[in-house]
């Protein structure tokens, strides 16, 4: 695997920012699947990551963050997901050719898992093959499985993409309490993880980057031995700001804290929630002149 190469040698690898809160930005209506414009608007979405690319980014994230079939039947989507996540594929890598690696985004299945919900880890392990099956055909360089707050539908999309032969990057949501909403702390992720044989992992979305430094310390001080990092904050905490929801940190700030991560430990800086190719430009910048 490149990548971990690449890691192995101490190199610092940077992500890409948002997709969801900048496709709204670009006209995408409240209550459309994200996903659906893979079809309807694939040019939104190849700006997106050609914009991601020149900011500097070398890992890029298709934009199929609900593509699975729980979550996409939310949407009355659920008989397009092998177009839905095969096209996604296809935008990204024809958007940055072989300067970027193209991570698969999968997230969670929208619903809870037995014993708190409905959803048995069996149909959870379903959905995430069959949406990793698909886009396996257009053959992503790996898949990132990202915002999880459970261990076991974590498990689920880590098995499922051992399964179909996708190397997967895992990260989890924690809340500014230090535990993700539903109690996992960063301990029992590396913990857990890692002996599902996981190799880079970390955390995403949640808070803003200074609220995430708290659980990168913790990360970075119990990260077993061969394990890397990633960490992805929010652009800060969003605020309604005359009925718009804003994000407040500047590029500036995220590209200082994403060092303070890198200082620590952190492989794979990248940020999440209301990011945008600004914000990714600074990081970029900021690390290239630090190291
Ligand atoms: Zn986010």
């Amino acid at each position: 695997m490149e990548l971990l190469e690449r890691l192995e040698r101490g190199e610092i690898v940077i992500c890409d920012g948002a997709m969801g809160t900048l496709l709204q930005e670009r006209g995408l209506p409240l209550g459309v699947a994200p996903e659906e414009w893979n079809l309807s608007h694939p040019e939104v979405v190849a700006q997106i990551h050609r914009e991601y690319l020149e900011a500097g980014a070398e890992i890029v994230e298709t934009n199929t963050f609900g593509g699975n079939r729980l979550k996409l039947s939310l949407s009355n989507l659920e008989g397009r997901i092998e177009e839905i996540n095969r096209e996604a594929v296809r935008i990204a890598r024809e958007a940055v050719g072989d300067k970027a690696y193209v991570a698969l985004s999968v997230g969670p299945t929208g619903k809870l898992l037995q014993p708190w919900g409905d959803l048995s880890f069996e149909e959870a392990l379903k959905a995430y093959k069959e949406q990793m099956g698909y886009a396996f055909k257009e053959s992503p360089d790996f898949a990132i499985l990202e915002t999880f707050s459970d261990l076991q539908e974590i498990r689920a999309a880590v098995l499922a993409a051992q399964e179909v032969g996708i190397f997967s990057i895992c990260t989890m949501t924690f809340e500014t309490s230090g535990r993700t909403i539903m109690g996992v702390s960063p301990e029992q992720e590396l913990e857990e993880l890692s002996k599902l044989g996981v190799r880079l992992m970390g955390t995403n979305c949640g808070t803003g980057p200074d609220d995430m430094l708290k659980i990168v310390e913790i990360l970075a001080k119990n990260r077993p031995e061969g394990v890397y990092l990633i960490a992805q904050p929010n652009a800060g905490v969003p605020k309604l700001v005359g009925g718009k929801t804003v994000f407040e940190a500047t590029p500036q700030t995220m590209a200082e804290y994403a060092q303070k991560y890198v200082e620590l430990g952190v492989n794979i800086v990248g940020a999440c929630c209301g990011s945008t190719p600004l914000h990714i430009k600074g990081i970029k910048e900021h690390i290239k002149n630090t190291k």
